[in-house]
């Protein structure tokens, strides 16, 4: 497929070769619903513009966009792009945290069951037990931390064939739980994986996510710059990001 142009296939943008779907939010948590009626195991993932610059370059990780049963565009970036470029538009920001909390809302009231595994020792129980409380209902059967050995990975994978969760959630940063997704989707019982990052900090209330009115206006990442500076580095891939999209998107207005 080619760079020069977003490309629509089956409902899907081409954004640098990422294949995002075009779904409202409300689209998006109907659509994972589904997928726990079906046999095999479906990837979910929520790429902002840094992913997107690094599956560029990371074949493994892109490797993993590209095989996904769903891809939403975290990043207000993405948006943007799709606006830039030829084809149709994503209608909106779909976070991967807020899809998260709109499927706890559904599951909360179905037999659908959720494993957390990922974030800091500790901190994966407090995300389990706040999100027990604020979704009565919602039947979580396992959590593991993210910060486990090599040699101790088959046990968790143990662990989770053994709650056999219909949603397994995994917070382990990008793009390390994106390819480690994609590595044991064969050996998960989940009929769902979500790659959620930092989404455990914040359920935990360790980590804030911006206001409200820096989410609408679309400066959630402004936010995270300012309250996270060691994420500042990352962000470089911000500028780069926009470049990219105006060079795609001058190439497509002179053909
Ligand atoms: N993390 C983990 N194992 C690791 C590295 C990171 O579980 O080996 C967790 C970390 O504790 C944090 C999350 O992964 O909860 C990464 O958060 P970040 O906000 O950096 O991720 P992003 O949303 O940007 O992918």
């Amino acid at each position: 497929m080619s760079k020069n142009e977003a490309k629509t296939i089956e409902n899907k943008i081409n954004i640098m070769d990422v294949p995002v779907d075009i779904i409202t939010m409300e689209e998006a948590v109907s659509k994972v619903m589904g997928f726990f009626e079906s046999a095999e195991c479906h990837t979910v993932y929520t790429p902002n513009p840094e992913i997107i610059m690094a599956a560029q370059k990371d074949k493994a990780l892109m490797k993993a966009l590209y095989r996904a049963s769903l891809i939403v565009p975290d990043g207000i970036g993405v948006v943007l792009a799709s606006r830039l470029l030829k084809g149709p538009n994503l209608p909106e920001r779909v976070a991967g945290f807020d899809l998260v909390q709109d499927l706890f809302a559904r599951m909360a009231s179905t037999d659908h069951t959720v494993y957390f595994l990922g974030g800091a020792p500790g901190v994966t129980e407090e995300a389990a037990a706040a999100m027990g409380n604020k979704y009565k209902g919602l039947k979580i059967v396992g959590t593991d931390h993210g910060y486990f050995k090599e040699e101790e990975e088959g046990a968790v994978i143990q662990r989770i064939q053994e709650a056999k969760p219909d949603l397994l959630l995994v917070g382990l940063g990008a793009p390390k739980q994106e390819k480690w997704i994609e590595k044991n989707r064969g050996i998960l019982p989940a009929k769902v994986c979500i790659g959620v990052g930092g989404s455990f900090d914040v359920m935990a209330g360790k980590v804030k996510r911006a206001p409200v009115a820096f989410q609408k206006l679309g400066l959630e990442w402004f936010y995270r710059l300012i309250t996270q500076p060691t994420r500042a580095k990352r962000m470089l891939q911000l500028p780069v990001f926009a470049w990219e999209v105006l060079k795609l998107s001058a190439k497509n207005k002179d053909k």
